[in-house]
């Protein structure tokens, strides 16, 4: 059986101190990759993840600053590749979601969405992608939404933060692929995370069994099902793949 074998290369990912993030940093490490753990807030919870890794026998560091900052990406980005020596795969993943009725929406919640998931997308791609071109090498995913492609009541700050990570991932795609750089991004549903609430901690029991019924699968996915999708964009195998949205999603928007 053909493996992932990224031993040698090192990678940042954002907002792993839980969720979609820490399982994808964790198989990541797996795969032989160094891996730096961004976080905002969740300092303990990211120490838990770079432990977990390490007693599993890999490297991985815990890199705090929130994303959306322009100083402080730079910095995450700087203190990736002072301490694991090269960046060569940027999964973008911190997101947050402030949900509201458009007409309940506020200016505020608009703002903080489109700075965490799509500011906060963009700004460490900004810092990563010259030492990438240097490299001539790079792998960078950015963690989308199915609301992105499809919308969803209540969350037109979410679905446009996540529509417009997707017109930054072709963008990107087009400018850097002469230079051995991909950039992709998946596009997941409703996916549940062992840790934590995550962002579909808040749903009733009878909005989850309105929601199964939509889902063709028959099941919420799980962390792991997105970090599978993640783990093969970075890939060897996935090298001439780019600009691309890959949905993870039992079928709920095909
Ligand atoms: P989660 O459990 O709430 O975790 C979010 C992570 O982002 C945390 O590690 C958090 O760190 C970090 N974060 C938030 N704001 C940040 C900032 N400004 N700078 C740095 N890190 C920041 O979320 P999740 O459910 O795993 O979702 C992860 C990603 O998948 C998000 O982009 C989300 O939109 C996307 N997604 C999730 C689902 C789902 O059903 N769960 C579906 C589709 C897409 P701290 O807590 O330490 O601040």
């Amino acid at each position: 059986m053909q493996t992932i074998d990224l031993s040698g290369q090192s990678a940042l990912v954002t907002g792993a101190s839980r969720g979609i993030g820490a399982v994808i940093a964790r198989q990541l490490a797996d795969a032989g990759a160094a891996v730096a753990i961004n976080y905002r807030s969740r300092g303990a919870e990211a120490d838990a993840v770079v432990d977990a890794i390490r007693r599993n026998g890999g490297h991985a560091i815990p890199v705090p600053g929130d994303v959306s900052d322009e100083a402080a990406a730079e910095a995450v980005v700087k203190t990736a590749v002072e301490q694991l020596g090269r960046l060569d795969i940027l999964v973008n993943n911190a997101g947050v979601n402030r949900d509201r009725l458009l007409m309940r929406m506020s200016a505020a919640d608009w703002d903080e969405v489109l700075s965490v998931n799509l500011r906060g997308t963009f700004l460490p791609t900004r810092f990563a992608v010259p030492l990438m071109v240097r490299q001539r090498y790079g792998r960078i995913v950015n963690v989308s939404s199915v609301v992105g492609l499809s919308g969803n009541p209540g969350q037109a700050n979410y679905a446009a933060s996540k529509a417009g990570q997707i017109g930054l991932t072709k963008a990107a795609a087009r400018e850097v692929a002469s230079r051995n750089i991909t950039v992709n991004a998946v596009t997941p549903g409703f996916i549940e995370s062992a840790d934590s609430g995550g962002m579909t901690a808040e749903l009733t029991d009878e909005q989850r069994r309105q929601i199964l019924t939509r889902i063709p699968a028959g099941r919420f996915g799980a962390a792991a099902d997105v970090a599978g999708a993640v783990l093969f964009l970075v890939s060897p195998a996935a090298g001439y793949i780019t600009g691309q949205t890959l949905t993870i999603d039992g079928g709920l928007i095909a």
